[in-house]
Parts: structure tokens; C-alpha cells; sequence
């Protein structure tokens, strides 16, 4: 992203909506509206950095957009704040066509990674800078400022320069800034990558109470899977510029649409072959079997922890031999790595005190529920 950008962008989420607004004392904060792609598309040259996206986010969901580096995620929010045009299709905000509609008319309020505030001005001034453009009165200005800063708890800081603040600060003077002016939607861009760990944890949680209470639409683009999982109502996984699945975390895991979201959400032992009525034929030639009948080219996934070992194995569970190549500690779990006629495979079980982890070299018999087991058919 670039300086240009982000100076953009500030004055983008801040410029004028209309003729000055009374001071009315009416309760702040509008609820979110719903966002609408309809065959959205973004290209560059011969790249389609956004490939044909069709996408209903629900007035006060959270919905957050994960993907590898390169995937098209800024493109899509650069496509909804108007940063970026799109080549072709159409963005809807609420029931209003925004496909040819300037950012500062949106009324979408933008967080991003780099905070993009005023640092020589003081924290009150850089929050109520959206309203002053927008030619508010001074007292509803007053009012509105005090709301914001509360709800991020830096009314203390109201006196405070930007400049003499700490990263997580603000950043919760930026999350000020964007819902000050009662945005239509809040789209955030890796606000939290540049904070340390548990700064980003507690803000993540921050984050959701926040958009809870204000009944926010909010779009985070994000590279974090935890994340992803901790923020969303919904998580969109793109690769390529196009939507890979959009569903909810646990589907996502437990219900993957094809590998691409099985590998990238989660750890997962995939094994390509063909579904043959009860029976997954392997690549390999090993049958396994399925739980519901099913047929052709298809990838099952078997996530790690979903693997049991020797008299854990239970009818109907493919019985399978595997050798120990490693094993490792990782806090409560064991992950061990076998060798197998499948190929290698990855388990975790949870610790007992009282376990050793098998050795290296070890032979151990495995299997998994077939009810488990999620058979990914291909086109
Ligand atoms: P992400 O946010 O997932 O990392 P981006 O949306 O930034 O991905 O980029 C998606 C693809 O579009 C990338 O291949 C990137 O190089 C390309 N791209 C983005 N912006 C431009 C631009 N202004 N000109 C040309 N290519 C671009």
C-alpha cells in the first residue's frame, strides 16, 4: 500500500455527506447495512486481481477475508471503499448501486494497518476530523467525539498528540475515527498486524464486542487464520482473486469445499483417489472406507486429531499400520508424524501425564471414524 494511498484513504472515510447536521441528541451510532458483490471483477493487464466474486454480507455480520499473500483480499476492499473500480459487475451498499459512487459519497469507514492518522494533531482533533469535513455542528461535534472515544476507552487521551501514543493506542483512535461519522460499513485491512501478540489478541476482542454492540457490518481482510476464527460471524478464503468457500468457521474445517481450503484452514491429511460407492480407492490402492456411498475423482480429508490409534481403532474404522518418524511436544497436544502406505500422515492426541510419546520407529495400527473422514468430490 502506498503513502498516496493512505492519504487518500483518510480523507476518503472523512469527506463531506451532506449539508450540516443539527446537534440532535439522539442516541449515536448506526446499525451496518448489507453488502452485496454481484460478479465483481478487478483486472490488471492480463491478471484478474479479482475474478468474478459473488458475495452477500448480512447487515451486522462479520465477515472476514482470508488468503494467501497475493490472493486479491486488498483489491476487494479496495473495490467496496472505491479506491479501485471494478473492470466489470456490481457492488451494492445496502439497496444503493456504489459500483460508480466516489469513497468519500460511500460512507464506509476504514481502518488499516498503518493507522493513518494526523500525527502532529491531538487525539480529539484526528476523531473529529470526519465530522468537521462533513460540516457537523461544533456541539454534536463535541458529543459524537466523546461517544467514539469512550467506546474505545481513550477518553483519557483526548488532550494526548497521536505522536505520544503506543501502537495499540492508536489503532484505537483509528477504530474511533472510522465509526465517529455512523459509517453504512467498517472495513478493516490488518489493523492488528503491526501490534504484538497479545495486544492483538486482547484488541481482536475489543474489535468484536464493538461491532456487537454498534450492530456494525464489518469486512477484515486479514492473513491470520486465528484471526479469522476469533473475529468472524463468517470467513471468506480467496486464492487467485476468486472466493474459494464462504462459510462459517467450523464448516470451513470440518466441511472444507475443495484441498485448497482443507490445506489453508487447518492441518489436513489429504488422500487423492476415487470414490467407489462405500469405498475411497487411494492413489496408493488402499481402501478405505466411506461413510455415505459417493462416486469419482474425489480428495479426502482427515484432519490430525480426527486419527486414533491401536485399541481406540473401533468397527468399520480402516485399519491401517504406520511407522513413528517423529514426535513433538507441543503444549498440551502430541503430534506425531507416521510414515504410512498412504503417505505420510500427521497425528495429535491430547496429553495424559501419564503418556510417553512413542518412540521412533515405533509400529502403531491407526484409523479414523469414517463419519469423519470428508470426501471432496471433483468436477
Ligand atoms: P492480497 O491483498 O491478497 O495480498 P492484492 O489484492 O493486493 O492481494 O493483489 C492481488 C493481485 O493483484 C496481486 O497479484 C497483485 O500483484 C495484483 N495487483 C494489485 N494491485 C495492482 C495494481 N495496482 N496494478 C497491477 N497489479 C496489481
Amino acid at each position: 500500500m502506498t503513502t498516496a494511498f493512505i492519504e487518500q484513504s483518510a480523507s476518503g472515510a472523512a469527506a463531506p455527506r451532506a449539508a450540516a447536521r443539527p446537534a440532535s441528541g439522539r442516541p449515536i451510532g448506526t446499525s451496518g447495512v448489507g453488502v452485496r458483490f454481484e460478479s465483481l471483477a478487478k483486472r490488471y493487464n492480463d491478471l484478474y486481481a479479482v475474478d468474478g466474486v459473488n458475495l452477500d454480507v448480512a447487515p451486522g455480520e462479520f465477515l472476514s477475508i482470508l488468503g494467501p499473500s497475493g490472493s486479491g483480499k486488498t483489491t476487494v476492499l479496495m473495490l467496496i471503499a472505491g479506491f479501485v473500480s471494478p473492470s466489470s459487475g456490481r457492488l451494492l451498499l445496502g439497496d444503493q448501486d456504489i459500483s460508480r459512487i466516489p469513497p468519500h459519497k460511500r460512507d464506509i469507514g476504514v481502518v488499516f494497518q498503518n493507522y493513518a492518522l494526523f500525527p502532529h494533531l491531538d487525539v480529539r482533533r484526528n476523531v473529529a476530523f470526519p465530522l468537521e469535513v462533513r460540516k457537523v455542528a461544533k456541539d454534536e461535534i463535541a458529543r459524537r467525539v466523546a461517544w467514539a472515544l469512550e467506546r474505545v476507552h481513550m477518553s483519557q487521551y483526548a488532550d494526548r498528540r497521536v505522536s505520544q501514543l503506543s501502537g495499540g493506542q492508536q489503532q484505537r483512535v483509528a477504530l474511533a475515527r472510522a465509526i465517529v461519522f455512523e459509517p453504512r460499513a467498517l472495513l478493516m485491512d490488518e489493523p492488528l498486524a503491526a501490534l504484538d501478540r497479545n495486544l492483538r489478541v486482547d484488541m481482536q476482542h475489543e474489535i468484536r464486542s464493538l461491532q456487537r454492540s454498534l450492530g456494525q457490518t464489518v469486512i477484515y481482510v486479514t492473513h491470520d487464520q486465528e484471526e479469522a476464527l476469533n473475529l468472524s460471524d463468517r470467513v471468506a478464503v480467496m486464492d487467485h482473486g476468486k472466493l474459494q468457500q464462504v462459510d462459517t468457521p467450523k464448516n470451513l474445517y470440518l466441511r472444507p469445499a475443495n484441498p485448497f481450503v482443507a490445506g489453508f484452514f487447518g492441518e489436513a491429511n489429504l488422500f487423492r483417489g476415487n470414490a467407489e460407492a462405500a469405498a475411497f480407492v487411494t492413489e496408493s490402492g488402499a481402501r478405505l472406507p466411506l461413510a455415505r456411498s459417493a462416486r469419482g475423482k474425489a480428495v479426502l480429508c482427515v484432519r490430525p486429531e480426527m486419527i486414533v490409534f491401536g485399541d481406540k481403532q473401533k468397527e468399520g474404522f480402516p485399519s491401517l499400520e504406520g511407522t513413528v518418524v517423529e514426535t513433538r511436544f507441543q503444549g498440551s497436544i502430541l503430534r506425531i508424524s507416521l510414515r504410512t502406505q498412504l503417505g505420510p500422515i500427521m497425528a495429535v492426541r491430547h496429553i495424559n501425564t501419564t503418556d510417553d510419546a512413542p518412540p521412533e520407529g515405533t509400529r502403531l495400527t491407526f484409523g479414523w471414524d469414517p463419519e469423519l473422514g470428508h470426501l471432496m468430490v471433483q468436477e
